[in-house]
């Protein structure tokens, strides 16, 4: 049995917990936090192939939490795509910038960018790129 890639989801919108739960099990073990600290504690704790982080966040947003990430040497590598509701021109570019290595917009509405999102970072992380 080959083990699922594990992948976290930073969201603090329930709803969008549970959409995304739904389009992930059965691909990914999927491990969910409500907020940037939990997340941070859990990441450290049970490393994913991948982070889906919700930018906005009460408290700690999605730009910290990421900044966080990257400043810590075991948590660097590991992919961040931005999720964010604010799917306006020249966002992707924006986020790409600020150093995520992808974007999804919500709503999600075509779930194979999500799978594809995530493949392509999990492939790339695998070869050593
Ligand atoms: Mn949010």
């Amino acid at each position: 049995m080959t083990e699922l890639p594990r992948v976290a989801v930073v969201e603090d919108n329930p709803d969008n917990r549970l959409l995304l739960q739904a389009l992930l099990a059965g691909r990914y073990q999927v491990d969910e936090y409500e907020s940037g600290p939990a997340a941070l504690a859990g990441i450290t704790a049970r490393p994913p192939g991948v982070v889906l982080l919700d930018i906005s966040l009460p408290g700690m947003d999605g730009a910290e939490v990421l900044r966080r990430l990257r400043s810590d040497d075991a948590l660097r590598p590991i992919p961040v795509v931005a999720l964010t509701a604010h799917a306006m021109t020249g966002d992707r570019e924006r986020f790409l910038g600020m150093g995520f290595d992808g974007y999804v917009a919500k709503p999600i509405i075509d779930e194979t960018l999500l799978y594809d999102a995530i493949e392509r970072l999990i492939a790339r992380r695998h070869e050593g790129t």
